[in-house]
């Protein structure tokens, strides 16, 4: 198996096929959506039938930017030519459509994390870049199709997002580039943003203060660690779908380095978020716990834990990644 076909293998692929199923990872963040819905709509431009095919209700950041893309409908998904992974790179990524997903009679990878390894017939992992909306971007002229305002909308959520509003240091020279591309076909950047990152529920802003009042420094004040609990989500009304960003906000305490955030998903089933500045490699962390995802933005998942006990095991191994 190779970790890179090429592009235009890829591409090659695609037209081949005439029913294309997306499959971008569960609590869907602006690139999977971005990216799976980006290509989504240039396949259909190609006259391809293509949808994204999702697990779950979309996260309310992200559900402005589907436009009739994403289904849950299994009359639509029925015997796809190809299947592919966005922005993602397991089977545990996307666990309940897992056999959708086999019954592509070809399957195909497009992922930007690090510890994705190539698993499928067709792969494109390419760690640096950042965001796979980047990778879609570059994807879909091979496809004969021109990136329009509304595709090119979609790339932009996923960029944008990945990027930490282009302040991440994954951002490069190439994605100013491909954003000033993308304003020029018409994309409303700020429109974007406010849609993103200026439409937040009161509820969940009070969830987010519970956070920060249960939050504990550790290592020196280099390490945060809080946590959502099912109790703070019935007292203020937030739900757990909506805590993008919190994780980052905690990074953003002076001095802090790793920041942690546990989310209690059902009893004894903990989702783990991290988050790092400049120098400690979280995606390592996460790999050893099971998880994945990039130097400065993982996590994995805890089965059989409270989250008194997944804090404490937590805490324990953060603090030697500083001695
Ligand atoms: P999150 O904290 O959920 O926003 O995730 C941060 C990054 O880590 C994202 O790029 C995710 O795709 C990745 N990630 C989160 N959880 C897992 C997991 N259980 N396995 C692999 N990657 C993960
Ligand atoms: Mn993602
Ligand atoms: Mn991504």
């Amino acid at each position: 198996m190779k970790k890179n076909n090429s592009l235009d293998e890829i591409a090659a692929a695609l037209k081949k096929a005439d029913t294309v199923l997306l499959f971008p990872h569960i609590s869907m963040d602006g690139d999977a959506m971005g990216a799976s819905s980006a290509l989504c709509a240039a396949l259909r431009k190609a006259g391809k039938t293509a949808y994204v095919v999702v697990e779950e209700k979309l996260p309310d950041m992200v559900a402005f930017l589907d436009r009739g893309y994403c289904t849950e409908d299994p009359k639509l998904t029925a015997r796809p030519d190809v299947c592919v992974c966005v922005d993602c790179g397991e089977y545990k990524r996307f666990p309940k459509r897992k056999t959708l997903f086999r019954t592509g009679a070809l399957s195909v990878c497009i992922d930007h994390h690090k510890t994705t390894e190539p698993f499928l017939d067709l792969n494109f992992i390419k760690e640096d870049a950042a965001a796979t909306a980047e990778i879609v971007y570059e994807l879909i002229p091979l496809l004969g199709v021109e990136i329009d305002e509304e595709i090119g909308s979609l790339i932009y959520a996923g960029i944008v997002t990945d990027t930490g509003k282009f302040q991440y240091s994954n951002t490069t020279r190439k994605t100013h580039l491909i954003a000033a591309e993308l304003l020029a076909l018409g994309v409303r950047a700020s429109d974007i943003s406010i849609m993103l990152y200026q439409n937040e529920r009161m509820e969940k802003l009070l969830l987010g203060a519970r956070i920060f009042d249960d939050a504990r420094l550790f290592a020196d004040g280099r390490a945060v660690i809080s946590c959502i609990t099912e109790k703070m989500l019935k007292e203020t009304g937030g739900r757990l779908d909506e805590t993008d960003g919190v994780t980052e906000s905690l990074r953003d305490i002076r001095g802090v380095e790793v920041a942690c955030l546990l989310k209690e998903k059902t009893a004894h089933t903990i989702k783990v978020s991290l988050r790092s500045k400049k120098d400690v490699d979280v995606a390592a962390f996460s790999e050893k716990n099971g998880g994945g995802g990039h130097t400065k933005a993982a996590g994995f998942t805890l089965n059989g834990y409270s989250v008194e006990d997944a804090k404490n095991m937590i805490i324990q191994q953060i603090e030697e990644l500083f001695l």
